[in-house]
Parts: structure tokens; C-alpha cells; sequence
């Protein structure tokens, strides 16, 4: 079936894909690995019951690039690359650099966990990444080796790598955890003032099983009732930021601001503008939703641009208003690390 209006279908460019709510879509997150050399359990179910998809399943270069050349046809402008860690996949700069020479694609960022960082930080620079986005949640060594099994050393030493290559500005994520870090903010705003990063606090989503979502779940309206982030933070000024899933409050003494990512209490779909490529090759239109669009098959089967095209339409006009979190075991059929966040 043909989708494009008449005076489109004359035109070699697509007009730009939105969803069934008017909400353009220009970004493209892309999970490029779902492994990882962390093991949060929030993130992920136990080792036992984690099987990373076969190799032949991962998306190549070849088909990530190709991916990003016809979203950005469709007025796609923004990539992020995610994970599982994203610097775990074998040639991540190469892929970098393929992506960012992409015409239309403005705003190429990654997430990590930073652990891999130190190595990697320059060249990525180099390769035309623009900026990096650290998950980090908590300072205590102790307790992030066993709440990730990594070590908080190559995490700083990660960090101190992006702001000496220039990935900047430097976004921390901290997933807030009831009974493990909702003690911790203030350590990690002062951390943030420190080392000049933005700072945003994200609230638990349950996903596929892996942890007690509802014992750990700790919503961002008790983190702003706590003295020491009272003291901190001027909670008179709420600031949004274009179709940022955060919304911000100034810190005091003109010290910047701190980000809450409330997807549970306070649903951050309003003016989401984005699509997920998950490591598989199948399309998430909504991160809480599991319809999914696919597109590896259509790859691997000689779909045209034009046919590859019209999937991430589809899956652009399958997005929901407001995406819709379950708390139960099995709500969701796919772990973060799958999706990538
Ligand atoms: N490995 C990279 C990293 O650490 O940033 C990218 C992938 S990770 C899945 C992306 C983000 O998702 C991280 O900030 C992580 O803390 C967050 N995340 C994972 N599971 C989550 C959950 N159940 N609720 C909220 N955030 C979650």
C-alpha cells in the first residue's frame, strides 16, 4: 500500500514522520548491543534467565547506517546510542563514525556506564560523537559493586575521560532506588556541582521481571521532600526543555539544575518525539509498550528504502498518547537492557 500523498509520491523526500498525535518524530535511540559488563538487577533479570539474542541477530553497521540514513530522511535529526553497553559492541567508533556521517543527523550522543570510557573517550570524540550521557547511582564503592558488580573506579576515571575529550556537557542518570540510594541524592547533586555535570534523578520503571519493583520503587515527590534536597534545590521554578522526557529545577547559588525523569508519577510522553531500533532490528514505538515493528526482516528481505520508510511510519503512528507502566511480575516482556532505556 502506498501511504504518501499524491505530491509526495512524485518527490524524492518523504514528508516528515509523525505520530497519530501530531508529535514529529526526530529522535532515534538505538540500542546497539543488548549485553552488558554491568549487572544491575533493575535493569536486567539474573544471568540464569538472561540469554543476549544470537550474534546473527544483531543489526551490522551496514544496516544501523542505513537505518539512521532513512530516518533522517524522514526529518530524523537526533541519534542516541544505547545498550546494554553500548561500548561492549566490537567497533562502536567505526559504527560512530558511519552514523555520524550521515547528512540531516545533528545530535549523535550515547549513553553508558562509563566503565569503558577511559579507553574509548577520544577517539569516539573523534569520530564525530558529540556528547555522553553516564548512568551512575550511587558513590559509595561498596555498594555499586554490588548493586552492579563493576568497580565506581573506572566510572570516575570514565568520567574525568569524556570532559578531557570534550563530550560535553556531561549528563548523569541516576535511577532512584527505595532502601539503597534515596539517601544519596545530595551526594550526588554535590558530586554533580563538582564535576559540572547535569544531574537528573530517574524514576524506577518496572519492566520485565529482575527486581522488587514496588519495594524499590521511590517516587521523585518523596526525594523532594527530603531536608538536605530542600536546601539544595529552589523548588519554585520548574523549567521543561523541548521534548526532554525531564523536567528541571534550579539548583541555589546559581549552581545549575538538577532533572527528574518521572515516567511513574508523572507520565513523561507529553511531547515524546522519539522512536527505539533495539539491537534486534525490531522498532519500539513506546518504551512501556511491547507491539514492536520489524525491522531486520524487512532488511533481509530486500525492502526497499521506500518499504523501510513506510515501518518507521508505522511504527511512529503506532505510539500511544501516554505509555502505561505495570507494576506485576511479567508486566512487560522485555528487560531495559533489551530496549536500552
Ligand atoms: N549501559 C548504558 C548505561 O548504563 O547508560 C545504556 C543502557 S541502560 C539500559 C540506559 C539507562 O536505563 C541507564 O541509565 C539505566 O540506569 C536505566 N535503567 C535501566 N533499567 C531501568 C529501570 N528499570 N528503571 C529506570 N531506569 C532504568
Amino acid at each position: 500500500m502506498n501511504v504518501y500523498p499524491l505530491k509526495f509520491q512524485r518527490n524524492a523526500t518523504p514528508p516528515p514522520v509523525a505520530d497519530g498525535f501530531g508529535r514529529k518524530i526526530g529522535y532515534l535511540r538505538i540500542s546497539v548491543v543488548d549485553r552488558c559488563n554491568l549487572r544491575c538487577d533493575y535493569c536486567r533479570p539474573s544471568a540464569d534467565d538472561y540469554h543476549a539474542a544470537p550474534r546473527q541477530h544483531l543489526l551490522s553497521f551496514e544496516e544501523i547506517e542505513r537505518a539512521v540514513r532513512i530516518a533522517a530522511s524522514l526529518g530524523v535529526e537526533k541519534i542516541r546510542l544505547t545498550g546494554g553497553e553500548p561500548l561492549v559492541r566490537k567497533g562502536i567508533v567505526e559504527l560512530v563514525a558511519r552514523i555520524a556521517a550521515v547528512p540531516g543527523i545533528r545530535d549523535l550522543a550515547m549513553s553508558t556506564n562509563a566503565t569503558l570510557l577511559d579507553e574509548y573517550a577520544q577517539a569516539l570524540r573523534e569520530a564525530g560523537l558529540q556528547r555522553v550521557n553516564i548512568s551512575l547511582d550511587t558513590l559509595d564503592a561498596q555498594k555499586f559493586s554490588r548493586l552492579t558488580g563493576g568497580d565506581l573506579r573506572d566510572v570516575l576515571r570514565g568520567i574525568h575521560a569524556a570532559q578531557d575529550a570534550g563530550l560535553t556537557p556531561i549528563r548523569l542518570n541516576a535511577v532512584l532506588l527505595r532502601g539503597i540510594n534515596d539517601a544519596e541524592a545530595a551526594q550526588l547533586i554535590d558530586f554533580s556541582i563538582r564535576e559540572q555535570l547535569e544531574l537528573r534523578f530517574i524514576e524506577l520503571m518496572p519492566m520485565r521481571e529482575g527486581m522488587d519493583w514496588q519495594k524499590h520503587y521511590f517516587p521523585v515527590a518523596e526525594l523532594l521532600a527530603q531536608p538536605e534536597i530542600i536546601a539544595r534545590v529552589d523548588m519554585s521554578a520548574w523549567q521543561r526543555q523541548g521534548s526532554s522526557a525531564a523536567r528541571y529545577l534550579p539548583l541555589r547559588d546559581g549552581q545549575g539544575r538538577v532533572g527528574f525523569i518521572e515516567p511513574m508519577s508523572n507520565r513523561f510522553c507529553v511531547g515524546c518525539d522519539r522512536l527505539r531500533l533495539m539491537s534486534d532490528g525490531k522498532l519500539r514505538p513506546c518504551l512501556p509498550a511491547d507491539n514492536e515493528v520489524d525491522l531486520r526482516s524487512a532488511m533481509r528481505s530486500g525492502s526497499s528504502d521506500r518499504e523501510i520508510a513506510d515501518l518507521l511510519r508505522n511504527a511512529a503512528a503506532s505510539k500511544q498518547e501516554i505509555g502505561e507502566y505495570r507494576f506485576e511480575a511479567r508486566g512487560h516482556q522485555r528487560s531495559m537492557i533489551a530496549i536500552g532505556g
